[in-house]
């Protein structure tokens, strides 16, 4: 699956076959910011708030960069307009980083200043590890510029360098969002065997919840989620001092419940016409919704 999400021949298919694009429904909320919104107030009913992802990885020149934040200026002003609770979580890669890291740093703090102005908040997603370190170093230098509730950054706790990322980070300090990560590593730069994930995610979580600072808990795996209430309430660390995050589509089940135990919830909210790398990799994470989609293109 994460094979096939890098291939582009599968990508052009995809996208133009209808069935497959009214099965994407399941994980990405539309194609525009307007039937984006009609979902968030949904969840935001639900006692959630929400962060807008505009979906593009596939940038490939500085005009198309500079649409990115052009959407993203519109995002903002829309949250604004409707009242909706959510922020914005963007990928670097979308801004440009791989043309030029220049053009992506003025680019997304292009987007960063407008949240400033707007007191809302940016989330810079973690992409593979070939970007890792300018990832953390264009935030730093965002960071050196735009307050704490302006910006935050995303760690993988697959990743050996996750665990001392966030003790540096949390110094700054830094809002993080820590997540296990989404992309296929080679074993030097990740942990092959996931209890070694886990137990990274769990040992990072602890930095963070004993910041004081307001970082973001994104999981779905009850495990993960059981250890960070656990610890909270050991360490006498309140209910509002940090949230639990989860995807769009993932176990809504588990986030009403938290949701109405009291806990901070929030829903990263996929949308755009470039739904498919992103649609791959959620399938990728669990086979069962490989079946739901083979299924349902059966059925037609
Ligand atoms: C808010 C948010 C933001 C994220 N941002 C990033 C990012 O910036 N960079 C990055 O690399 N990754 C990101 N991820 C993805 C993350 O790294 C994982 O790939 C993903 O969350 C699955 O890991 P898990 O913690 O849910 O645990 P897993 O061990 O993968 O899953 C635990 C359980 O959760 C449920 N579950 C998990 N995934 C699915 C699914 N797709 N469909 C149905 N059920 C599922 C299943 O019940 C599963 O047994 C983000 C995830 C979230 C929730």
């Amino acid at each position: 699956m994460i094979y096939m999400s890098r291939r582009e021949g599968l990508k052009d298919f995809a996208t133009r076959f209808r069935p497959f694009k009214k099965l994407t429904t399941r994980f990405v909320a539309g194609e525009t910011i307007d039937e984006t919104i009609r979902f968030i107030r949904e969840i935001n009913a639900e006692g959630c708030s929400a962060s807008f992802d505009h979906l593009n990885e596939s940038v490939t020149s500085a005009a198309e960069a500079s649409e990115e934040v052009t959407e993203y200026l519109n995002i903002l002003a829309k949250i604004d307009e409707t009242g909706i609770r959510s922020n914005v979580s963007i990928k670097l890669t979308q801004f440009g980083l791989t043309l030029d890291s220049e053009i992506a740093y003025k680019n997304v703090r292009r987007v960063v200043e407008q949240a400033h102005r707007r007191g809302n908040f940016v989330r810079v997603d973690m992409e593979d590890s070939k970007v890792t370190q300018v990832t953390i170093e264009l935030f730093k230098r965002l960071r050196e510029e735009f307050g704490l509730n302006d910006v935050g950054i995303v760690l993988q706790s697959y990743l050996r360098r996750t665990y001392e990322d966030a003790q540096q980070l949390v110094k700054l300090p830094a809002r993080i969002r820590i997540c296990k990560g989404a992309y296929n590593e080679p074993p030097e730069v990740a942990f092959p065997d996931k209890k070694d994930v886990d137990k990274n995610y769990i040992r990072v979580m602890q930095v963070l919840l004993s910041s004081g600072i307001y970082h973001g808990i994104a999981t779905h795996d009850p495990k993960m989620i059981e250890a960070t209430i656990n610890f909270a309430e050991r360490e006498g660390i309140g209910k509002e001092a940090f949230e639990f995050q989860m995807l769009f589509g993932v176990r809504r089940d588990l986030q009403r419940q938290l949701a109405r135990d009291g806990y901070n919830i929030r829903v990263y909210v996929p949308y755009g016409k470039h739904w498919y790398p992103y649609f791959m990799r959620r399938l990728a994470e669990r086979p069962a919704n490989i079946w739901f989609v083979m299924k349902n293109l059966l059925k037609g």
